[in-house]
């Protein structure tokens, strides 16, 4: 019942659409429930388990009584300065413990910088396609997202040309996800220092999320924003954090970088809303930095012989087309040619009616490409077994040589 006081909840939080991937995984999730044999190849979480080294440490956090509130806020000294350490080592970037925040995931660095930069009215530039979380989080402070399309022939990544294009009086921020959710795209040095050209000459801040850093192949080289130059390094916010690299999506660690002043924000809002992430977590990220990488690279081998796989097995598939991602772990063919035809008797109008039709028909979850603000895709995740991979795509191929 509408009354005038539930009439006045949140605008803001009102225009948050909900998450578009929710709906095709609740869908695949009935239909298991329902005893059919459902390929979820819709999760974006590694299929892995946190290497062991980590709970141990863990564990021990538990042991010793490290169960309490942490000081300070913004993460314990340990993991800051693991934090720092990986920074130097990886990236070859120096911050200071105040420049460093711990966060709980690094979708909360991301919904912390977005709050910390932006006032109401105030835009942030994201190209597609695009982690469905970027565009929703400006609007939780009554910011507005600017969505920059992009196109096949600059293999889906953001243009200087468009880039200033779409800057306005009002623009703050532009967003920068590199290896990319969904397309797996990865921006090269060339590149950015060409974005960050214009980045410069507009004064904006750059979000730099790279949270897929370590899953990057054939050899490309992931780049930050940030090492492009100083001064662009004194306007980016870096968002990072253990989830992917080490397969801890469910401790909720991610940690941001960047200038003093925005880092200063991010833990006022932070300590008043979350107070600090979990302790026993923390102990676990430290463990994850400090420790052993050689799961990380065992990791990564094994997303590189899914991910060939994937792309050979789509590019085979007629009216499919696929580039080899370069980064994270989904595939994301352009489905397109299928637009306009039927599948079991139903039209297949756009994206989501081809993933609505490889569920119902092959029973194999995609997530459509309108999700990610391009029409002509599908995503896939390959975060998933090769027995599962191979069992999907042979479902997949019968089902589209039934489409007429
Ligand atoms: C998974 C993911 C995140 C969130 O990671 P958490 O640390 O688990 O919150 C952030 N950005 C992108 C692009 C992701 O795919």
């Amino acid at each position: 019942m509408n009354t005038a006081r539930n009439q006045r909840l949140s605008g803001y939080i009102q225009s948050v659409a909900p998450s578009p991937t929710m709906a095709i995984t609740a869908k695949a999730a009935a239909l298991r429930r329902e005893g059919v044999d459902v390929i979820a190849l819709s999760a974006g979480e590694p299929d892995f388990d946190t290497p062991e080294h980590i709970k141990d440490a863990a564990k021990q956090a538990l042991d010793e009584g490290f169960t309490k509130y942490t000081s300070p806020p913004s993460g314990i000294p340990d993991l800051k300065q693991a934090v720092s350490r990986k920074f130097v080592r990886d990236n070859g970037l120096e911050y200071a413990s105040d420049e460093i925040i711990i966060n709980n995931g690094a979708k909360h660095s991301l919904a912390l910088a977005v709050a910390a930069v932006l006032n109401p009215g105030d835009e942030m530039i994201i190209p597609t396609p695009y982690w469905v979380t970027f565009t929703e989080q400006p609007r939780l402070v009554g910011a507005a997202s600017v969505i920059v399309e992009t196109t096949a022939e600059t293999g889906l990544k953001l243009t200087p040309e468009a880039l200033h294009e779409a800057i306005t009086p009002r623009t703050r921020m532009v967003l920068i996800n590199s290896p990319s959710n969904p397309s797996g795209a990865v921006y090269t040095r060339q590149e950015l220092a060409a974005l960050g050209e214009v980045i410069l000459h507009h004064d904006l801040y750059v979000l730099g999320d790279e949270i897929y850093e370590k899953l990057i192949y054939d050899g490309a080289e992931h780049v930050s924003m940030a090492q492009i130059s100083p001064d662009l390094q004194a306007r980016t916010i870096i968002v990072n954090g253990v989830s992917k690299t080490y397969a801890m999506t469910g401790w909720r660690i991610g940690y941001a970088a960047g200038p003093r002043d925005v880092i200063a924000l991010m833990d006022k809002a932070q300590s008043q809303t979350i107070s600090h992430p979990s302790s026993i977590s923390q102990k676990g990220a430290v463990a994850a930095l400090n420790g052993p990488q050689d799961m990380v690279e065992t990791m990564r081998l094994e997303y590189d012989r899914r991910r060939r796989f994937m792309v050979e097995r789509l590019n085979a598939l007629a009216g499919v087309y696929c580039d080899l991602p370069l980064g994270a772990f989904y595939v994301y063919p352009d489905v397109s040619s299928y637009f306009g035809r039927t599948g079991a008797g139903r039209p297949l109008a756009d994206s989501s009616d081809i993933c609505d039709y490889l569920l119902d028909e092959a029973r194999v979850a995609c997530v459509p490409g309108v999700a990610f603000g391009t029409s002509s895709h599908i995503r896939m995740s390959y975060a998933t077994s090769m027995e599962n991979l191979v069992q999907a795509m042979d479902r997949i191929a019968l089902a589209l040589e039934k489409v007429a």
